[in-house]
């Protein structure tokens, strides 16, 4: 079961400068920043009612994000939906021939479960799916 959309990732060039729009301007709180060293960014983490938005700044050339930003510019990286049964949804969209870029959740630092979905069997967007463990 899909239950939320948990986050949606744009990716920007300058954490600091993107908060003068999505703080500033339109009024969003942060709540933190994160150092995710596993995929080479900085993270801003903006709540939004029961989803936030993730600002995503790479800090090298070479990461997935380092060379989204470089091709197309900054904007919309994915959106990241939470489900209560990451393997059981894999299976299904495997299933479906759904393509997939993780066919196994990933288990990240904090123990949550994640994989993503490629692009092309969903209209042209990344979606990313967690399965957040019991907190
Ligand atoms: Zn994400």
């Amino acid at each position: 079961m899909i239950k939320k959309v948990n986050h949606i990732a744009v990716v920007v060039s300058d954490l600091q400068a993107s908060m003068r729009f999505w703080v500033d301007a339109l009024g969003l709180e942060l709540s933190h920043t994160e150092h995710v060293a596993s995929q080479a960014v900085d993270v801003a983490f903006l709540p939004v009612g029961d989803s936030k938005i993730e600002l995503l700044q790479p800090i090298d050339d070479e990461s997935g994000v380092a060379r989204y930003l470089e091709k197309r510019g900054p904007g919309m990286h994915h959106l990241c939906l939470e489900v209560d049964d990451i393997v059981a949804t894999l299976a299904r969209l495997k299933g479906a021939e759904v393509q997939l870029i993780n066919e196994e959740p990933v288990i990240g630092s904090d123990g949550r479960k994640f994989a993503f979905i490629h692009p092309k069997s969903a209209n042209g967007v990344l979606v990313e799916l967690y399965e957040l463990t019991e907190e």
